[in-house]
């Protein structure tokens, strides 16, 4: 196979993380909870309306914190959508929980917030919005129905830092929100994640959870003298040296995303017939552009095509409920026809900051003569 002259993804870097990494070596810090961790969770708080956030080694982590502060048993339900990454389920049936599908609205690719209520029996616990690349889902409709049942709202917001609807920041509206800052992600540290407290009731049981189920926040404040075990808890701490990296990126998120929208708005307009609907009132952060052809054979197709132009896309999620670890077990709470037919059609363009603008053409191009020598079925 020939070398991708256009990968799919390519990490950015700042140019400070060396820098900072250096620092904290100098610092002789290296374990979590040191200055950059600090750093990077006030730089987040002022990100997410001064809400409180705790840095993680992954979203996965922050999603187990969330179940685990939402106080999930076995035989609980929630509710999420299939058309999502592994960790939004996993975090959930590692506490016994049985994770109930809804359907995704073909626009937004997010969960259909019409179909929540119908899904919803006297063992839901918690609702788990995915805000996939980057957009919102409608925030105003689920946590309505969340206070009408009574139920706790963790957003999943890994790919939608520095996203915002009408105003507020997606991740500040739910009890609480997972962000990542894996590799693929728009800010990233390699491996990283951070748990956003939106409900101040779940901040001290937080500091204990990330501490393995310890009060050693509260030895280190000097609040007592020695630290015990006190809760159920892991290691959900990342090293001051990935926060460190995480750190410098942080400091340049608006620059990033700059960049990436540049990128996503030049895609939008070369390749608008194709392109995704973002509703008026979501402002996204360009974590992706992707298109939806016609079949599955197409989409595979087009990959291939682009592959042979040396232009790496990919397709996404195959549907949790389709997966091996589903299968027999899990059941869907309706038929989840777009989740089937958008995971079979999705391709996704390669989007990192460092793409020129030549590169950009050079793909909305090649992609234009896929669709011009009658592909489009
Ligand atoms: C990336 C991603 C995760 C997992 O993030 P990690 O930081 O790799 O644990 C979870 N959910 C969604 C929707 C994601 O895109």
């Amino acid at each position: 196979m020939s070398k991708c002259a256009i990968p799919f993804n390519q990490p950015y870097l700042t140019g400070n993380e060396i820098a900072y990494i250096q620092q904290a070596l100098k610092e002789k810090h290296l374990k979590g909870n040191g200055y950059f961790t600090h750093q990077c969770q006030k730089l987040l708080s002022q990100l997410f309306n001064k809400n409180d956030v705790l840095l993680t080694h992954s979203c996965t982590a922050a999603l187990e914190m969330a179940a685990l502060l939402a106080n999930i048993q076995p035989g609980d339900e929630v509710i999420m959508p299939s058309y999502t990454f592994v960790s939004t389920a996993n975090a959930f049936v590692l506490r016994g929980a049985t994770p109930v599908f809804v359907d995704i609205r073909p626009d937004t690719l997010n969960i259909d917030e019409s179909k929540i209520e119908a899904a919803i029996t006297d063992r839901t616990k918690a609702i788990v919005p995915v805000h996939y690349a980057g957009v919102s889902c409608d925030m105003d409709s689920i946590m309505a129905t969340a206070q009408e049942f009574n139920l706790i709202v963790i957003e999943d917001a890994a790919q939608a830092i520095m996203s915002s609807a009408a105003g507020s920041p997606v991740g500040t509206r739910g009890d609480l929100a997972a962000v990542s800052f894996h590799e693929t992600k728009n800010i990233q540290c390699g491996e990283g994640g951070a748990l956003i407290i939106n409900n101040q009731k779940f901040l001290e049981r937080a500091e204990i959870i990330r501490e393995k189920g310890t009060n050693r926040k509260q030895f280190i404040q000097r609040k007592v003298d020695k630290y015990t075990w006190c809760d159920v808890g892991s290691s959900y701490i990342p090293s001051d040296l990935n926060a460190a990296f995480l750190l410098a990126q942080l400091e340049n998120a608006q620059h990033i995303t700059n960049k990436r929208l540049k990128i996503w708005s030049q895609y939008n307009e070369l390749l608008s017939p194709y392109a995704s609907v973002i509703p008026i009132e979501c402002q996204h952060n360009a974590h992706m552009f992707y298109m939806l052809l016609q079949s599955p054979i197409q989409r595979d197709a087009y990959i291939r095509f682009m592959q042979r132009h040396n232009v790496s896309c990919s397709f996404h999620y195959t549907p949790l409920h389709q997966s091996h670890m589903a299968k027999g077990y899990l059941l869907p709470s309706s038929e989840l026809k777009y989740t089937e037919k958008m995971s079979n059609n999705i391709v996704r363009l390669p989007l990192w900051p460092g793409m020129t603008e030549e590169m950009v053409s050079f793909v909305a191009e090649v992609t234009l003569k896929f669709f011009d020598a009658n592909y489009a079925i």
